[in-house]
């Protein structure tokens, strides 16, 4: 691991950051803000700088949400594959850009797109990981009923990471709504069972018991203020905290 220009070394040496959809359209109602992506990607490029191996899971709700395609009478598990389908072409468009700023990079997806890519598997994943490629995790876990979040998760044991940094466009897990609620509190720290027990809604309950039940910490981010990322990884306080 490299040290920051303060000297100070990262905290963590393998990531899984989670962007979801609802990040990637920024304020568009629909499709990918290029400028946003290409901030994101610079902020990866620095983590890379510092010897962090960094995996992306990518969601899909900015170009098709299973939910939203079930309300207008497509089966569940049709929409679901339909979501998972955008994930890939979300994909396809992080590892160009990435690749468009120096790094190495590789699409895998769960679901067999043999034209567009390979087929996810751990030891390929782990070796593309330790080979300082920017491993990129399309098609979710590759079955309906599941979200990208639990495959956040799922990556991340797999491929062992340290922590899975999930971006979002708050600055953390708050008590309720902050929006709604003026006296909301953002945690700096949530224990696993709290955050299930609160059913805070910030992730999926799945993607929260494979956390707890395999230790996998969870920081929640404001992936809209610049440099977070980079203050995360050098073990500086920002957004919440879901451990043990
Ligand atoms: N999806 C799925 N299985 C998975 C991951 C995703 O069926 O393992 C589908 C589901 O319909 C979901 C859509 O793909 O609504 C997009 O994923 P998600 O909602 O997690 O994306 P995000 O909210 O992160 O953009």
């Amino acid at each position: 691991m490299k040290k920051n220009k303060n000297n100070l070394i990262p905290l963590y040496r393998r990531i899984i950051l989670k962007i979801s959809g609802e990040v990637l359209k920024d304020s568009y109602e629909y499709g990918i803000d290029l400028t946003l992506l290409n901030r994101i990607v610079k902020e990866i490029k620095s983590l890379m700088e510092l010897g962090i191996e960094v995996g992306i899971v990518v969601g899909g709700g900015n170009l098709i949400r299973g939910a939203s395609v079930k309300k207008i009478g497509i089966s569940n598990i049709t929409s679901d594959y339909m979501g998972m389908l955008a994930t890939i072409i979300n994909g396809l468009v992080i590892t160009d850009t990435i690749t468009n700023y120096g790094m190495k990079t590789y699409l895998l997806s769960a679901i067999a797109v043999s034209s567009i890519c390979k087929q996810y598997n751990v030891e390929q994943a782990i070796n593309l990981l330790s080979n300082q490629y920017v491993a990129v995790f399309s098609g979710g876990i590759g079955h309906p009923f599941f979200t990208t979040d639990t495959t956040a998760c799922l990556r991340g044991i797999e491929v062992k990471a340290d922590i899975i940094l999930k971006a979002t466009k708050v600055n953390g897990v708050y008590s309720s709504d902050p929006k709604k609620h003026q006296n909301a509190i953002m945690y700096k720290y949530i224990k696993y069972q709290d955050a299930l027990i609160e059913s805070l809604g910030i992730m999926d309950q799945t993607a929260l018991v494979l956390a707890r039940d395999h230790n996998l910490p969870i920081c929640v981010f404001n992936m809209y203020k610049s440099g977070a990322l980079h203050r995360i990884v050098m073990g500086e306080q920002e957004g919440t905290l879901i451990a043990t």
